[in-house]
């Protein structure tokens, strides 16, 4: 053999994607992307994205999870989990004895809460004070168009929906930042202090109303909350406000690869798994699609995936059936479906090149995540990585490694670990993205497509 032969059949030669999909393949993946696109620009929260996937899931025919309930072949069942997560099921030709294929991906991304006493008038300009969610580079969120998103429950018991900012008639809000020209001191900050927390506050209004006091500003605002959604200054207490980028989906490139959206991270893959399951008939095992909450703060609280609505779900399907949770758990395959680091040049030196996703290489795998010597890391065994690769190659998915950056660079972690804990294998997979975690994030429609062809692999499974 010569060593151009030796290298064609012994070595591992990732390819461009764009290489290897076929013009019909690619014509699918441009309308699979227009749709995703439409989704984005209807699904800024998680509760926007769980109320999207109720109203598509219900005109499919699922309905709505009862305890007592059966689960027969072919039944499609879903779980609110309060408007903020969304567990949904496709019952398979086996019994769930046998175990479940799940994929799990989180729709809450980075952004600002309102605090619970947010309104307040300073130098007769008013504005919200805010709380950041998850990890934010604070400084990224001055000076662009920002909405506001989100439900407020009156002392009636009535509830309003928000969202100001995304109707080119609407006005945006805005946080500002300092003039360069003044900035000599903050221009010597590291940049995690440029824009400190308590600096993110939103201007709302700088118009008083006619009148004596020093609060003219504040109230002509609160007055404006009032007569559009009949608020009082107490409501804010029992509501869920957060401030978003304000904007759609949009193409970018001048070959319209790529897309730019506030928090890909995660709907990306919630998108993906969602079109998946709504389009695979009756699969053999049961198919199980999750969209999270929490995911960016630890996976906390009553809608994040530690919380036991999940086992309140699985239980009760298993229930149905006869069997015990535990053993559907065993037997269960998790793609724990989160966005991975694309390899971005501009920062080379943060990531191992050989190691690292790129752009339009398909969906990546992520063997561990965690920090430092692999700490908080659900490592993917050996026997599930091989798992992976055999479906995704008998499905012809397109697929790549991933991890997430240089030894001791830094680190993360997805809701893989909350799955594995549950005794199920699980795998972490998902989209690479550039700018994780900034107002808007890039992925390619490459990625994004091969992502829905391997979460439908995973359901087929
Ligand atoms: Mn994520
Ligand atoms: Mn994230």
């Amino acid at each position: 053999m010569t060593n151009d032969e030796l290298r064609e059949s012994l070595l591992a030669a990732p390819k461009n994607g764009y290489t290897r999909i076929t013009a019909e393949q690619r014509a699918e993946m441009n309308e699979y992307c227009k749709r995703y696109m439409t989704f984005m620009d209807a699904c800024k929260t998680e509760r926007e994205a769980t109320a999207w996937a109720v109203a598509e899931a219900e005109k499919l025919g699922f309905k709505p999870f009862a305890p007592g309930m059966t689960a027969n072949p072919g039944e499609k069942i879903f779980y609110n989990c309060r408007g903020k997560a969304i567990a949904l099921a496709v019952v398979g030709k086996e019994s769930l004895a046998k175990g479940a294929n799940i994929c799990a991906a989180h729709v809450d991304s980075p952004r600002m809460d309102l605090k619970p006493n947010p309104l307040y008038e300073d130098s007769e300009i008013a504005y919200f004070k805010t709380h950041y969610y998850g990890g934010i580079k604070k400084y990224q969120w001055p000076t662009i168009e920002l909405a506001l998103h989100g439900v407020v429950y009156r002392k009636d018991g009535s509830v309003i929906t928000i969202t100001i900012g995304e109707d080119p008639a609407d006005p945006v809000l805005m946080v500002s930042d300092l003039l360069p020209h003044l900035a000599a001191d903050q221009m010597q900050k590291t940049a995690g202090k440029v824009i400190a927390g308590e600096q993110l506050n939103v201007i709302l209004g700088s118009e008083p109303i006619e009148g004596e006091g020093s609060d003219l500003v504040k109230l002509n605002i609160m007055k404006w909350l009032n007569e559009k959604y009949g608020l009082i200054e107490e409501d804010f207490l029992s509501a869920e406000l957060v401030i978003v980028p304000a904007g759609k989906c949009r193409e970018v490139g001048f070959d319209r690869s790529l897309l730019s959206a506030y928090g890909h991270d995660d709907r990306v893959c919630a998108y993906a798994e969602l079109e998946a399951i709504f389009n695979i008939g009756t699969p053999t095992k049961t198919a199980v699609c999750i969209l999270a909450d929490k995911e960016e703060i630890g996976s906390v609280g009553i809608s994040g995936m530690q919380s036991h609505y999940f086992e309140h779900f699985m239980g009760g399907l298993c229930d149905a059936q006869g069997v015990k949770l535990e053993d559907c758990f065993a037997n269960s395959f998790c793609l724990s479906a989160d966005v991975s680091n694309a390899y971005d040049p501009n920062f080379a030196e943060v990531s191992d090149s050989r190691n690292n996703s790129r752009l339009n290489y398909g969906i990546s795998i992520c063997k561990y995540t965690g920090s430092r010597g692999k700490g908080g890391a659900s490592d993917a065994s050996a026997e599930a990585m091989g798992h992976i690769r055999t479906t995704f190659a008998n499905a012809g998915v397109i697929w790549q490694i991933a991890t997430l950056g240089k030894v001791d660079q830094g680190g993360g972690g997805t809701v893989a670990a909350y799955m594995a804990n549950r005794n199920i294998v699980t795998v972490d997979a998902g989209v690479p993205v550039l700018s994780m975690h900034a107002p808007l994030e890039l992925v390619s429609k490459l990625d994004c497509y091969e992502t829905m062809l391997a979460c439908k692999a995973i359901y087929l499974a």
